[in-house]
């Protein structure tokens, strides 16, 4: 997420967040449908479950969501490796 390089008159279009990933997606959904499906199933119900409807116009998720999407891209990353990182 580098929100702070774009330009202030852009419309906004929402990107999955995935990393390096470039689709653009509903503000609302968190990563595009390929992605979504690389994110642990307990970790996805976590996202969902600190998702507060209007966080991604006022900028202002909680700490809470924005670990467990820490978590959520760090495992696309990892599936997208084809390893997991060392434990
Ligand atoms: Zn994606």
């Amino acid at each position: 997420m580098n929100e702070a390089a774009k330009p202030p008159m852009t419309p906004p279009v929402h990107r999955c967040h995935a990393i390096g990933c470039t689709v653009a997606v509903e503000p609302r959904i968190f990563m595009c449908r390929r992605h979504w499906r690389m994110v642990p199933r307990d970790v996805r119900k976590a996202i969902w479950a600190n998702y507060r409807p209007g966080q991604e116009i006022d900028k202002r998720p909680t700490r809470e969501y924005l670990r467990v999407a820490a978590l959520a891209k760090q495992a696309v990353y990892e599936k997208e490796q084809g390893s997991e990182l060392p434990r």
